[in-house]
């Protein structure tokens, strides 16, 4: 059993060596593709944009975090933002410019690679082709010379969690087996080294949406059972939810915030949090508070909040399926409705003086693309942002 705590960990590439975008470049881009919403992105370029010095970039900017005994961590933020750099610094394959990396409270630089009791899982499987499945999950016992009966043991125990169907895997070589299947051989082998600590880095991500979905309660099992210490980076919240105890949200280099699913869900600490989550995301709209209410772009919204400035610039947010659709309130153009049966509920995207809005509500809801319907903002679901910082205001 490991714990895994990093203290102010910082690191650097050189524009030179600089593959992709900077993290802040992707950001902005995956926010936009995500979400499309010219608003937030405008918002975030504007905003959230810090003067970056010419030739260095932050993958990691000053992260402190701890991976508890037993629990499993999703590292979940967009492409570029530094999960995959972060990973690597807790495996110890990257040294970082500054900070340090314990295991139960020994740096990592005192640990040899081969005590620190690491199983990783990438999204680029790599596994051996010559070798039969088999032969690869025990590749690393082999090699040390154990009992070949003691290997075959574990084999077939790790085999067994994994689904069944892999012992139909076993005798089969690499390039015969499909993504999903090579996958599994892969979890399957770095768990039969039996690990102290897990790391998975987007291991899904090349397998369709049914044998994610699959897979992905095959690697909860066995987390579960195992109780290994395990990181999960993904740039995907469904899985980030299924797999993990505790998210972690990374944007820039920076975690931004940690805690449960309900924690940064509803207790959001800033717009791009709060624009990254949910599905829909968050409706946020640009405003001021002024006198004794908040007034956007043709709505307002009182009474105030305590707490708000008269004449201060703050966002408002409210989530999707929080906007309930009334007789009267605030009138709202229908544009497209997209039922989702097995939910049972239908998003609706809606035009508010211009502004997109979406909500979520039950499919029962008769609501008619082209007409005017009226919406209300429950008092008790409504956000504000902080125009400057991006900061959630209580
Ligand atoms: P993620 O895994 O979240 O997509 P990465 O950790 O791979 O993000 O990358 C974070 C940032 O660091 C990106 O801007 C990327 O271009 C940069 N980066 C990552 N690895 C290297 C490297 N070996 N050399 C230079 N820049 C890198
Ligand atoms: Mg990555």
């Amino acid at each position: 059993m490991t714990s895994v705590t990093l203290r102010h960990v910082s690191k650097r590439f050189d524009a030179a060596d600089r593959s992709g975008k900077s993290g802040l470049a992707s950001v902005v881009e995956s926010t936009g593709r995500m979400f499309n919403r010219g608003k937030t992105i405008d918002y975030l370029n504007a905003k959230r944009a810090e003067p970056e010095p010419a030739d260095r970039t932050y993958a990691l900017d000053d992260v402190s975090l701890t991976i508890r005994d037993g629990e499993t961590l999703a590292l979940l933020g967009p492409s570029g933002s530094g999960k995959t750099t972060l990973l690597r610094v807790i495996a110890g394959l990257t040294e970082p410019d500054e900070g340090e990396v314990l295991y139960d409270k020994v740096p990592i630089r005192d640990i040899p690679l081969s005590e620190r009791g690491l199983g990783i899982v990438f999204e680029n499987y790599a596994l051996y082709p010559h070798l039969d499945a088999r032969s690869n999950i025990g590749f690393f016992d082999i090699v040390r010379r154990r009992h070949r009966t003691e290997v075959d043991a574990r084999i077939e125990h790790v085999a067994q969690i994994m689904g069944v169907d892999i012992k139909h895997l076993l005798a089969r070589k690499p390039p015969t087996l499909s993504g999903g299947e090579q996958q599994r051989v892969a979890v399957a082998r770095a768990l039969a080294r039996d690990p102290k600590l897990f790391l998975f880095d987007e291991p899904l991500s090349n397998l369709d949406a049914k044998l994610r979905a699959e897979t992905r309660v095959q690697i909860k099992r066995l987390l579960r059972h195992y109780q290994i210490t395990a990181v999960y980076v993904t740039h995907d919240q469904t899985e980030a939810i299924a797999i993990s105890e505790r998210i972690a949200i990374i944007q820039a280099g920076r975690i931004i915030q940690i805690g449960t699913y309900q924690d940064v869900y509803y207790r959001p600490v800033n717009i791009f949090v709060a624009t990254f989550l949910g599905n829909p995301p968050m409706n946020v709209f640009e405003g001021n508070a002024e006198g004794d209410h908040w007034q956007g772009t043709g709505f307002a919204l009182r009474p105030l909040r305590p707490g708000l400035k008269p004449g201060q610039k703050v966002w408002f947010g409210i989530r999707p399926e929080h906007i309930i659709f009334e007789e009267e309130g605030i009138p709202v153009q229908v544009e497209l409705v997209e039922p989702i049966y097995n939910d049972r509920v239908q998003i609706v995207y809606l035009s508010l003086i211009g502004q997109n809005c979406v909500a979520r509500i039950p499919l029962e809801h008769s609501v008619e693309v082209g007409t005017t319907a009226y919406v209300r903002f429950p008092d008790e679901h409504i956000y504000f942002f902080d125009d400057e910082t991006g900061q959630r205001l209580s």
